[in-house]
């Protein structure tokens, strides 16, 4: 079963293209636009409410696929990483280094950021999490690994894997390249760059996000691996800091960080909690810059307790699926991908009864 929370639909609403629905990338990028969807985030700002700790996780963002001084074409460095952290509320920094992990690369509580470190072996589609011995060198055994870049490689086998990538931001670049089309174009031209730079000034978020979209084959590979069997979706950054164009650079962390989050429910800020929670699918992703979603909470509720997101619950009695929002929001609610029961409510809360089922539900 999957949650899905979305604010990009009321931003949407709010344009005048509302009722022809998608926007191109290229009509996002015209500053009327831009502006628009930059108001809309101050009023989400404005409109947010706490939501009561249900005592059961910590809520800690994390961002996840970030690359620092790991090969040649990553323009930026680990301590670039830690300040766009710290500006940015980012508590975990999951590093895949290229051919990594390197020695170097950090690891443990920096100015209280969880560092953790891993590797990205791009040929396989890999991202690896390994653990490490008591001589600080990785371990092969207990990885917790990702399939990576599924934009090429929709048939890869899931066997080993405790999830997949749901977003990344080089996807998204490859399968719609407008935005960088669109820079190196007006970079030929003096007036037209000056007024870019203008734009990206003001709304470095919203250009950044432009060029975000759903792409139903990554979701329909998520819903075959579900089908069999618990799958973690993350989102992955993909962070280098590297696409610059005269001598701006269009992806610092701080905006890539804000821009796309994996938000990581556990006990503890501590990296055995981080990777069980990474395996136990206690994890949501989300564009933070839109609106904080800190706090976002679904599960279950009946007479054998409480069962967050990502837990199995046996149906019996009546069981209750509950989620929380900070802000009014559209909540779908699908149940068993093919046979599904959506439900739209402008609520910061949502409460549905399920009743009995023979088999236990996978939140
Ligand atoms: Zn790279
Ligand atoms: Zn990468």
């Amino acid at each position: 079963m999957a949650l899905l929370f979305g604010a990009t639909s009321l931003i949407r609403a709010g344009s005048p293209e509302a009722s022809a629905g998608h926007l191109t990338v290229l009509q996002r990028l015209e500053t009327a636009h831009l502006q628009a969807t930059h108001e809309a985030r101050l009023r989400f700002a404005r409109e947010r409410q706490s939501l009561p700790d249900l005592g059961l996780f910590e809520d800690f963002r994390a961002v996840m696929h970030v690359h620092a001084e790991d090969a040649e074409h990553t323009k930026g460095t680990r301590q670039q990483v830690l300040e766009a952290a710290r500006k940015t509320g980012v508590r975990i920094v999951m590093f895949t280094d290229h051919g990594g992990p390197r020695p170097e690369t950090w690891r443990g509580i920096r100015d209280g950021v969880l560092f953790l470190a891993g590797e990205e072996n791009g040929g396989a589609g890999l991202l690896r999490f390994p653990d490490f011995g008591s001589d600080g060198k990785p371990r092969s055994e207990d990885d917790v690994r990702f399939l990576s870049h599924i934009e090429e490689r929709y048939d890869a086998s899931a066997d080993g894997f405790v999830g997949m990538e749901i977003c990344n931001r080089h996807t998204l670049a490859k399968l719609d390249p407008s935005l960088q089309e669109w820079l190196l174009s007006a970079a030929k031209n003096p007036d037209e760059w000056r007024k870019r730079l203008e734009d990206f000034k003001v709304y470095p978020d919203e250009m950044f996000a432009a060029s975000a979209d759903y792409h139903a084959e990554i979701f329909a590979k998520w819903d075959r691996e579900l089908d069999k069997r618990p799958f973690t979706g993350i989102g992955a950054n993909d962070a280098h800091q590297n696409p610059i164009f005269q001598g701006t650079t269009f992806d610092p962390y701080e905006v890539s960080f804000r821009n796309l989050c994996t938000h990581i429910q556990a006990r503890a800020l501590t990296e055995p909690e981080v990777r069980q929670a990474l395996r136990d699918g206690h994890v949501y992703v989300s564009h933070d810059w839109l609106c904080d979603p800190t706090g976002f909470a679904f599960g279950a509720v009946n007479n054998l307790g409480v069962f967050p997101m990502g837990d199995a619950v046996a149906m019996t009695g009546t069981t209750r699926i509950a989620g929380f929002t900070p802000l009014r929001a559209k909540l779908k609610l699908i149940f068993f991908i093919k046979a599904i029961v959506s439900r739209l409510q402008s609520l910061r809360s949502l409460i549905v009864r399920c009743g009995r089922r023979s088999v236990p539900l996978r939140l």
